[in-house]
């Protein structure tokens, strides 16, 4: 594709602010929450927070800012050794989340190969508090790869949470590019695949691709089957954008009209649901699309 080096139009859409924007504002400070939403600046965070009655969403990052690894893609900084994690994370987070009045969380963290579970127990044990306050949350866990470890990824498949999501970012020919070389094309559908089979079936499995990256349409199509493959069960696509100079370069903008084809496409090979557009990130509006793919 043609690159195009101004902002095409689509990315500047100014987000509408809903209903429940307003109350979920002014109770996460109280809170200390820190969401992902508000640090990264989201575009869509009023379409997240502001959605309908019952399916307000947000992303709050769990077991530190620093990450062990170094994806091109990535803004999150990194360190060999990043500080301890504090034990009292997965108390003092499933108090606050409980306390929000929000209606599905996204809880994700940086990798920590540091750690001897890479923080498996970790995440696990912040699903099951945060189950027992508010037993109707939906609860979806954005996890490391956990290096394929089958009973690391067990043990947060089967904590209590409803979606077991874990990002495979790009094509098969592009990982070495764009994601750390401790991670993997088959590593990455192996933790899809085992997440699904050892809660058998129950949990949904949830991946996203990142466009953009200067992958082709046949390899993106590959990949989508590879994905139905391992039974995954939802993806989403997102245009890459390049968080500063000194991290990979964007090869082109997918137009609106490309994204939606791609949400055509994976639809019809069966995904429960497909979220597709320029903006979109991996959470985007993760709470309505799991209520009208599920619920309703
Ligand atoms: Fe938050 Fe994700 Fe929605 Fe952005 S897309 S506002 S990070 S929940
Ligand atoms: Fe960023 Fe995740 Fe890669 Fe760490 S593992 S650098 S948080 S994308």
């Amino acid at each position: 594709g043609v690159v195009i080096h101004r902002k095409p139009p689509w990315l500047k859409a100014v987000p509408t602010q809903g209903e429940n924007y307003q109350k979920l504002r002014d109770t996460v400070r109280e809170l200390g929450l820190a969401t992902v939403c508000e640090e990264a600046k989201c575009p869509n965070i009023g379409e997240c927070w502001g959605g309908k009655e019952g399916t307000a969403t947000a992303t709050i990052m769990i077991m530190g800012d620093t990450c062990t690894r170094g994806c091109s893609f990535c803004a999150v900084k990194t360190s060999r050794a990043p500080p301890p994690l504090d034990p009292e994370e997965p108390e003092k987070v499933a108090k606050a989340i409980a306390a929000w009045g929000l209606d599905y969380v996204v809880l994700t963290s940086v990798d920590r190969d540091d750690i001897e579970d890479q923080g498996a127990a970790h995440f696990a044990k912040t699903v099951s508090n945060l189950k027992e306050r508010r037993p109707k949350m939906l609860v979806e866990c954005l996890t490391p790869d956990f290096r394929g470890e089958k009973d690391l990824i067990a043990q947060v498949a089967l904590s209590g949470l409803d979606v077991y999501a874990h990002n495979v970012e790009t094509v098969e020919g592009l990982q070495r590019r764009v994601r750390d070389h401790r991670a993997g094309y088959a590593q990455s559908m192996g933790v899809l695949e085992h997440a699904k089979a050892v809660t058998g079936g129950r949990v949904l499995t949830k991946t996203s691709l990142m466009l953009g990256c200067g992958e082709t349409p046949p390899e993106i199509e590959a990949t989508l089957r590879d994905l139905r493959n391992v039974g995954c069960d939802v993806v989403t696509f997102g245009q890459y954008l390049r968080p500063s100079k000194r991290h990979m370069p964007m090869k082109e903008y997918i137009t609106p009209e490309a994204f939606e084809e791609w949400q055509r496409i994976a639809d019809g090979m069966g995904f429960k649901y497909v979220a597709s557009g320029p903006m979109v990130r991996s959470s985007y509006k993760a709470g309505e699309f799991y209520i009208k793919a599920i619920i309703e």
